[in-house]
């Protein structure tokens, strides 16, 4: 099992359309540090299965760490899903769930800009939780492009309505619903977009809708660096079924650099650890090789859990979904998709 995953009692189980419901967790005492988060990221929930054991699936924290007293994910039927409906048909008040710690990086990171936060859908999760930090932390305006199937699909509709009368400078929300529009066009969210086009966008919902928003935000020349993505999908990979420890670190001489293998030295958890890399092996790969406990979730560079930063060396990443080209010129790096190319590095995980 996952050395980062926790057993945590679900509070409570609220219905917030026919097929969307939210589950919030109770956090105990010698956790609580585990499970801090920052708005917008997600848990990665174990849903057991007959046919494979279990499998995993990520869910955004719909609440905001700043004012929401405990974790709530919100989780929408996809149709003919395997995890979602199991969530939906079978958690109660009362039951424990497997899930890992918070990850992922679609957080803001200055509170007092002017965001353009567009979601689709459960889109709205990650939306709704860096809406309510940004509103109580921030001093930037912020307007929310939601587009829905129809009125009664809205999720968070009423919490909408009431952030909107609470903050009426600050907020302006535009519903986009397929009933009365048809589906949302890149000209008709070029002209809903306009008045915020030198906004920090961030936007969330399925692939058609992320690449309609993006081609009206196009239309307007908001350039793809001021674009923050988070995809949904479902991981292929099971973190709950790896075990992490495997080979502890042999104590022994230094190691050295050679045709296969260069050498890093990773900083992780307060510890500092000095480890031949072969040159065709992931990072991530070699650190639960050597029993280290480094984060990871999908291992398919989508979700951003094993975010570490280059300090010494170049290295190279076989796949990037996640990170964007200001985070990748600060050095950082995801392990799971990470070969070396000097002999010598230096990689480290702590802040
Ligand atoms: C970072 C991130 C955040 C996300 N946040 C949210 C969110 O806030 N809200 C939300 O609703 N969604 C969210 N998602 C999407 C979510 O993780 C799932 O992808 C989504 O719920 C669909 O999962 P599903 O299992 O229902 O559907 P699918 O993944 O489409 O289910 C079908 C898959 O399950 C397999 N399967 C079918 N039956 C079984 C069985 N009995 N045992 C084992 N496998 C089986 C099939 O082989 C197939 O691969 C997020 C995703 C990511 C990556």
């Amino acid at each position: 099992m996952n050395a980062r995953a926790h057993e945590l009692k679900v509070r409570e189980v609220i219905s917030e359309t026919a097929d969307a419901v939210s589950l919030i967790f109770d956090i105990p005492t010698d956790l609580t540090g585990r499970f801090t988060y920052a708005p917008g990221q997600y848990l990665t929930l174990r849903v057991p299965s007959e046919r494979t054991g279990s499998v995993a699936r990520c869910y955004s924290l719909s609440s905001s760490p700043d004012g929401d007293e405990r974790p709530t994910v919100t989780v929408k039927r996809t149709p003919g899903g395997y995890g979602s409906n199991w969530l939906c048909d079978n958690v109660s008040a009362g039951d424990v769930l497997t899930v890992l710690e918070p990850a992922g990086n679609f957080t803001p990171r200055s509170w007092n800009r002017d965001l353009l936060l567009c979601a689709a859908g459960s889109g709205i999760t990650p939306i709704m939780s860096i809406l309510k930090s940004a509103l109580r932390l921030g001093r930037g305006d912020i307007a929310v492009l939601y587009a829905n199937r129809d009125r009664p699909s809205i999720i968070f509709a009423t919490q909408l309505q009431e952030l909107v009368r609470r903050y009426p400078r600050r907020l302006t929300v535009v519903h986009w619903l397929e009933s009365e529009r048809g589906l949302p066009t890149a000209r008709g969210i070029a002209g809903l977009a306009r008045p915020y086009r030198r906004n920090d966008v961030y936007l969330c919902g399925p692939a058609g809708f992320a690449s309609t928003v993006k081609q009206g935000l196009g239309q307007l020349r908001v350039s793809e660096r001021s674009i923050h993505e988070e995809k949904y999908r479902s991981l292929t990979d099971n973190p709950f079924e790896h075990a992490t420890i495997a080979h502890p670190d042999p104590v022994g001489p230094v190691p050295v650099a050679s045709a296969e293998s260069a050498i890093v030295t990773v900083d992780i958890d307060g510890e500092t650890h000095t480890l031949p890399w072969p040159r065709t092996k992931k990072l991530l790969d070699v650190l639960l090789d050597h029993g280290i406990d480094a984060p990871y979730v999908c291992r398919e560079s989508a979700c951003a859990t094993c975010i570490c930063s280059v300090k010494q060396g170049r290295t190279r990443m076989l796949m990037n979904e996640s990170l964007i080209e200001e985070e990748l010129a600060q050095g950082l790096t995801l392990a799971c998709q990470t070969l070396p190319e000097s002999d010598s590095l230096h990689i480290s995980f702590d802040q």
